[in-house]
């Protein structure tokens, strides 16, 4: 059996990796997103930028498929994957950050990244039916996975503390870890950098650059434009849950209805 978790498609090596078509949430008459449709670019950082409250993590979470939505498509590799639930989008390769739950805390570092990975062998029949040795040599796999990832995030020291003792970007570095057990091939970020001290945000950043440079496709929500500028490719700006523009940073700064709407005041 191979030692990957198993994707439910193919690899599609071609087009946008992520579609959003018209895509609707309301809250009771609230238009939270109201028409929203954007492509995101294969192997590149996409940053969603925009004011408090324009729609941005309720978009995430459509997309993620924490939130349904009220009207619209999402295609993700070229399938349509609007009506999945958020398990099945991770075993497609499409992962979001969650911030870690309380009762996680008192689960050492190494911990967290074990119950991230899908497919425990024990669990299933199967694996229970092979026996002990069976899975122990499964465990061992995602034991030296997981292992692999905090030498490459710089938490290895860390790996038999507390999560809960661990300081906010340590936590920041662990939801990613996790995301990353999943094998995914687009990760959604919304602000994987606030609350973090401006030391962790350099690292974050260059953990960032070093995923993208792997290939992998991100999509984040981010609020602090210094940093959207540095790392994103490009840009798409929500307000009051419409999109009003899109583009490199650089070239959002010079459309004054942009400037005007978001970027000053
Ligand atoms: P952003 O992430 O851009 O700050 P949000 O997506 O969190 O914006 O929120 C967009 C709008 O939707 C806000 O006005 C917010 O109050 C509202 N909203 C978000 N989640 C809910 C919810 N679960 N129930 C009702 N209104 C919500
Ligand atoms: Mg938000």
């Amino acid at each position: 059996m191979s030692a990957q978790p198993e994707r439910e498609r193919p690899e599609a090596a071609e087009g946008p990796m992520l579609i959003a078509e018209d895509i609707h949430r309301h809250f009771e008459g609230m238009h939270a997103v109201d028409g929203v449709s954007l492509e995101v670019p294969r192997g590149k950082i996409t940053g969603l930028i925009g004011p408090n409250g324009a729609g941005k993590s309720t978009f995430m979470a459509v997309v993620a498929g924490t939130l349904p939505a009220s009207n619209g498509r999402i295609l993700f590799e070229g399938e349509d994957i609007t009506r999945l639930p958020t398990y099945r989008r991770a075993r497609r390769g499409l992962a979001r950050t969650f911030q870690l739950p309380s009762e996680f805390a008192r689960l050492t570092v190494l911990e967290n990244l074990l119950v991230a990975a899908p497919h425990h062998r024990g669990d299933s029949l199967f694996g229970a039916l092979m026996g002990r040795r069976y899975w122990v040599k499964d465990e061992e796999r995602l034991v030296d996975e997981a292992r692999g990832l905090l030498k490459r995030f710089g938490m290895s020291a860390k790996e038999s503390d507390y999560a809960g003792l661990m300081s906010g970007g340590q936590k920041r570095l662990i939801e990613i870890m996790r995301a990353l057990m999943l094998h995914p091939r687009c990760l959604l970020l919304d602000e994987p950098m606030s609350g973090v001290h401006p030391r962790v945000i350099e690292q974050i950043q260059f953990y960032l650059q070093s995923l993208r440079a792997d290939g992998l496709t991100i999509l984040m929500v981010e609020h602090e434009l210094h940093l959207v500028e540095q790392l994103c490719d490009s840009v798409f700006v929500m307000a009051q849950g419409k999109l009003i523009g899109s583009g490199t940073m650089a070239s959002l700064r010079r459309q004054r209805e942009i400037v005007d709407a978001y970027l000053v005041g």
